[in-house]
């Protein structure tokens, strides 16, 4: 059973002493933070708006009980998680549809389309954008959470072609159970593993582990079953094709506005039978991405290559720290001899491998972590981006002056802006920005927001993207709007129509609440 705020399953929620036991390192370690702890307000003193529509012919499939409600009703991202943390959740949806077969999703739609109902396809949650919250839908005669996890087997495996068909509602290690027994895996572990699914990651392009070569789960697709409002919407299985634009290439980062992702072929591989791995230290930031521009140049593709702030690594030095990593079914010694030499070159500096070590813990855990910040009243929030290798590090000084110019504003003093690469490219990299700050209590939202703004336009400004890897949702829709051309948002909105033309599906997210005018 999942909290109904934050990270984490209802039986991992800290006592208050617990809590308060980690006050005094948050402080050390941040130099602020509130002495005074609150506690989230319980789920029986939430504030949820009644339900408007009742499930109907859907009873069989749907639950309205307040954690389910509330747990539907917002993502994860900082002003998602204190939103939760006072019991707002004023944007709770009527009900949870929970879909056992792709019968199950036509019928929601069918139902939604009679009653004039917003759906919102819901994988694991673990949105950062506003994308699974069902924001500004008054227009609509009510809203339905359509949650896939029910559908969480892998149906088939090719091992002749090294690909799995897996069901969209399948969580990381869901997944990855079901695989190991075949000696496969994804390996595909973004950060939210635990409770992101298939689905999920297809319908925002997520990134994973690899740091760099296949990133993005776009490279390890091979085809996608999805139902629409118009009907049923799958891809032929391939290996490649050069037959006109991709209909999977519309479906990856469609964020549940086109159609509810029920199945995908992944390509999959053995568990890598060599991993070798070693850690740095780079004089400064600027040195450490020069280094690795010369690795992704020498035709070196690490698995995992992370390149943190001193501030932001774990241990006293101030240095940044490089996590280098390679991994296959052929011996990786070498690539990581080759990778190390380069770096040296930039007056990188060998360390002990735990370092590494801990930092993967302290990755494992900040989310977990962010509940507790939110408690003692210190703001906690990422943002990323990519950009080419050019325009590097302006965007980065120009990105980190903006929000610390925009923390000093708006909290009243300056907090911590740390930054780290987390994937790599031959022609560019993706930095990853976390935000830690003092920050009244009540005012967490809308300071949160101010910031966000700042830094939004200053990536957009330093020639970024609004996200390499977290996806658009409702949240970045204004600055998505900016750097698509308008002929492509034009045939986006045309494509909505085709496929929702009720407009049913993900009300909001990707294309405008009044698509239909616009694409007349
Ligand atoms: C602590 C933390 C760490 C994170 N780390 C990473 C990371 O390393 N890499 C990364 O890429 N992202 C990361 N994210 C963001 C998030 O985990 C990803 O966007 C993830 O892909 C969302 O998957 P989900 O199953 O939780 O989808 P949800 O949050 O449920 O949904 C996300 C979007 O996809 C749509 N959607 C979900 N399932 C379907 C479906 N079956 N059919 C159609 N549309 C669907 C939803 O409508 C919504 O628009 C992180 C988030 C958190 C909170």
């Amino acid at each position: 059973m999942k909290k109904h705020w934050g990270w984490g399953l209802a039986d991992s929620a800290l006592t208050e002493q617990e809590i308060r036991d980690t006050v005094p390192l948050v402080i050390e370690q941040l130099g602020f933070g509130g002495s005074e702890v609150q506690m989230p307000v319980p789920l029986e003193s939430a504030q949820l708006p009644a339900p408007r529509l009742k499930p109907g012919d859907l009873a069989d499939i749907t639950v309205a009980d307040r954690r389910n409600r509330a747990v539907h009703a917002l993502g994860k991202a900082y002003r998602d998680v204190v939103r939760g943390f006072r019991g707002d959740f004023a944007n709770a949806p009527d009900f949870v549809a929970y879909p056992r077969s792709e019968r199950d999703v036509e019928r929601v739609l069918e139902w939604a389309d009679t009653q004039h109902a917003a759906v919102i396809p819901y994988g694991g949650g673990t949105s950062v954008v506003g994308g699974v919250e069902p924001r500004g839908l008054e227009a609509y005669n009510g809203i339905v959470s359509l949650d896939v996890s029910h559908m969480d087997r892998v149906l088939e495996v090719d091992v002749a072609s090294r690909a799995a068909s897996v069901q969209a509602g399948a969580a990381g290690p869901v997944v990855e159970e079901q695989l190991k027994q075949r000696g496969l895996t994804t390996r595909f572990f973004p950060q939210s593993f635990e409770f992101s699914t298939v689905g999920g990651w297809i319908a925002t392009r997520a990134g994973g582990h690899y740091a760099s070569g296949p990133t993005h789960i776009d490279d390890m697709v091979e085809s996608i079953r999805a139902i629409t409002p118009r009907g049923l919407w799958e891809s032929r299985r391939l290996p490649a094709s050069g037959a006109g634009p991709s209909p999977d290439r519309l479906l990856l980062g469609s964020e549940g506005a086109l159609a509810v992702i029920t199945q995908a072929w992944l390509r999959v591989v053995p568990r890598p039978e060599y991993k070798q791995g070693a850690s740095m230290r780079l004089p400064d930031f600027a040195a450490g991405c020069e280094a690795l521009r010369e690795v992704l140049h020498a035709g070196l593709s690490p698995a995992n290559c992370r390149l943190i702030d001193g501030e932001e690594a774990p241990g006293d030095d101030p240095r940044p720290l490089l996590v280098l990593g390679f991994e296959g079914s052929l011996d990786v010694a070498a690539e990581l001899s080759a990778a190390q030499r380069i770096c040296r070159k930039h007056a990188a500096e060998d360390i002990a491998e735990s370092a590494a070590d801990s930092w993967r813990g302290a990755f494992l855990q900040a989310p977990y972590l962010r509940d507790i910040l939110v408690s003692v009243g210190v703001m906690a929030e990422t943002f990323e981006t990519a950009t080419t290798w050019d325009r590097l590090d302006g965007l980065i000084s120009d990105v980190r002056d903006a929000a610390q110019s925009a923390v000093i504003e708006v909290c009243g003093r300056p907090g911590r802006v740390t930054c780290r690469l987390t994937h790599v490219y031959t022609d560019g990299a993706a930095p990853y920005f976390t935000v830690l700050a003092p920050v009244a209590r009540g005012e967490e939202i809308d300071a949160w927001d101010a910031i966000k703004v700042r830094v939004s336009d200053a990536l957009l400004a330093a020639g970024g993207t609004i996200t390499h890897h977290h996806g658009v949702g409702r949240d970045h829709m204004p600055w998505y709007d900016q750097q698509r051309p308008e002929p492509f948002a034009a045939a986006l909105r045309a494509a909505k129509n085709a496929v929702d033309p009720a407009g049913l599906l993900n009300p909001g997210v990707l294309v405008g609440l009044n698509h239909r005018r616009a694409a007349d």
